[in-house]
C-alpha cells in the first residue's frame, strides 16, 4: 500500500504553521475517532493516518526531514497497527493529552496516573457467524483494581497522603541561575512519580501497584456483516488504569473461516455450481442454496461453460445495514468419466444426429485452421 502524502491527508498546506497543523489533527482525530465510528474499518485507518501524519508534521526535525526525503525520511512509530506488537494504539492518550478539555479532562497538562493499557483480542469465527452476526464469549487476562486497597495502593487502615515534596502537584519547579539570568523548569516530581500524593503503607496484595491480575470472560456481540480485519473496540474493558485512572480499551480483531463452497468479496458472495452438458444443451431449473434459504435460478438453453448468473440480494447485509449485496453462480460443465456401455450409445447417437450442424464454434475452427495445411 502507498503511503498518502502527510500534508495531503490532514489537509493542510506545505507551508502549514504548528498551530495549522494541530488543528487540521484535532479536526481529523474527532471525526475518525473509534468512539464515533465503531467497528469502521476505514474511519479507524484514517484515524490512524491522522496520528501517524501529525507524529511527523508536529516535530520540527521529523518535519523537515520529511519534507526533503519523503516516507523515507521518517520512521513513524505508529506504523504499528494491526501488526505485532500492541502498544497504546497510536497514542489515544497523546490526543487526550494535547487538547486539554477534550474528553472532560483539565487544562493543565496529565500527570500522575496512567491509563490502562489497551488489549488485543484476536477472535476467529465462522462464515455464518460473520454473515449473521453472533455473541462470543472470550477470556482475557487483565490488570484489574486491586480488589484488597480498591486500586489505592495503600494497606488496609493506612491511606494516601498528599506529597510533601511537591505538595500534591506532581510536579517540581527548579530554578537555575545561569549568567544569562534565572531559568524556571519543571519536572516530575520524583517522590511522587508525578501522582502527587505517597501511600504511607503498601499494599500487600499489589505491592502499591493497585492493580491485580484476573482472568475474565468477555461477552461480546459481533454484529452482522463482520468480515475479516474487522477491528470492534470495547471501550473501558482494557486494563485498570493506575490508582483510579481510566481503564483501556479491548479491540477484538475478527478472522473469519472460508466457507466450503460460498467465497464472499465484500458484500457479494459467489459460488461455483457444477452441472451436466445435457443440462446446459437443454436447460434447466436448478435450486441454488444462498444465505437466505433456496432460491430457483433458470438456466437458459444453450447455458455456455462458466456463464455467471446474478441473484440479486442474496448477498451480505453490510456492517451497519446499509445495503446487501448479490450472489453470482458460475456454472461449471461437468465432463463424465464413467459411462457404461448403454450410455455411451446414446451419446454415440446423438454425436450422429448431430453432425457438426449445431456446434458452430467447432465447425468453423475445423473449416477455417484447415486451410493453413498444417501437416
Ligand atoms: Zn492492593
Ligand atoms: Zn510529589
Amino acid at each position: 500500500m502507498s503511503k498518502r502524502d502527510y500534508y495531503e491527508v490532514l489537509g493542510v498546506d506545505k507551508n502549514a504553521t504548528v498551530d495549522e497543523i494541530k488543528k487540521a489533527y484535532r479536526k481529523k482525530a474527532l471525526e475518525y475517532h473509534p468512539d464515533k465510528n465503531p467497528g469502521d474499518k476505514a474511519a479507524e485507518e484514517k484515524f490512524k493516518e491522522a496520528g501517524e501524519a501529525y507524529e511527523v508534521l508536529n516535530d520540527e526535525q521529523k518535519r523537515a526531514a520529511y519534507d526533503k526525503y519523503g516516507h523515507d525520511g521518517v520512521n513513524p512509530q505508529a506504523g504499528g497497527f494491526g501488526g505485532g506488537g500492541f502498544s497504546g494504539f497510536g497514542g489515544f492518550e497523546d490526543i487526550f493529552d494535547m487538547f486539554g478539555g477534550f474528553g472532560g479532562f483539565g487544562s493543565s497538562a496529565r500527570r500522575g496516573p496512567k491509563r490502562g493499557r489497551d488489549l488485543r483480542v484476536n477472535l476467529r469465527i465462522s462464515f455464518e457467524e460473520a454473515v449473521f452476526g453472533c455473541e462470543k464469549t472470550v477470556k482475557i487476562a487483565r490488570n484489574e483494581k486491586c480488589s484488597e486497597c480498591a486500586g489505592t495502593g495503600a494497606a488496609r487502615g493506612s491511606s494516601r497522603k498528599t506529597c510533601t515534596v511537591c505538595g500534591g502537584s506532581g510536579q517540581v519547579k527548579t530554578v537555575q541561575k545561569t549568567p544569562f539570568g534565572a531559568f524556571q523548569s519543571v519536572r516530575t516530581c520524583d517522590t511522587c512519580g508525578g501522582s502527587g500524593s505517597i501511600i504511607e503503607k503498601v499494599c500487600p496484595t499489589c505491592g502499591g501497584s493497585g492493580l491485580e491480575k484476573k482472568s475474565k470472560n468477555l461477552t461480546i456481540n459481533i454484529p452482522a456483516g463482520v468480515d475479516n480485519d474487522t477491528v470492534l473496540p470495547l471501550r473501558g474493558e482494557g486494563e485498570a488504569g493506575e490508582h483510579g485512572a481510566e481503564n483501556g480499551d479491548v479491540y477484538i480483531y475478527i478472522t473469519v473461516n472460508a466457507h466450503e463452497f460460498f467465497v464472499r468479496e465484500g458484500k457479494d458472495i459467489y459460488l461455483n455450481v457444477p452441472i451436466t452438458y445435457a443440462q446446459a444443451a437443454l436447460g434447466c431449473e436448478l435450486s441454488i442454496p444462498t444465505l437466505q434459504g433456496r432460491v430457483k435460478l433458470k438456466i437458459p438453453e444453450g447455458t455456455q461453460p462458466e456463464q455467471k448468473f446474478r441473484i440479486k440480494g442474496k448477498g451480505v447485509t453490510t456492517l451497519r445495514g446499509f445495503g446487501k449485496g448479490d450472489m453470482y453462480v458460475t456454472v461449471k460443465l461437468e465432463v463424465p468419466t464413467r459411462l457404461n456401455s448403454v450410455q455411451k450409445k446414446a451419446l454415440q447417437n446423438y454425436q450422429t444426429l448431430a453432425g457438426d450442424e449445431v456446434h458452430d464454434e467447432a465447425r468453423n475452427f475445423w473449416s477455417k485452421i484447415n486451410k493453413y495445411n498444417y501437416k
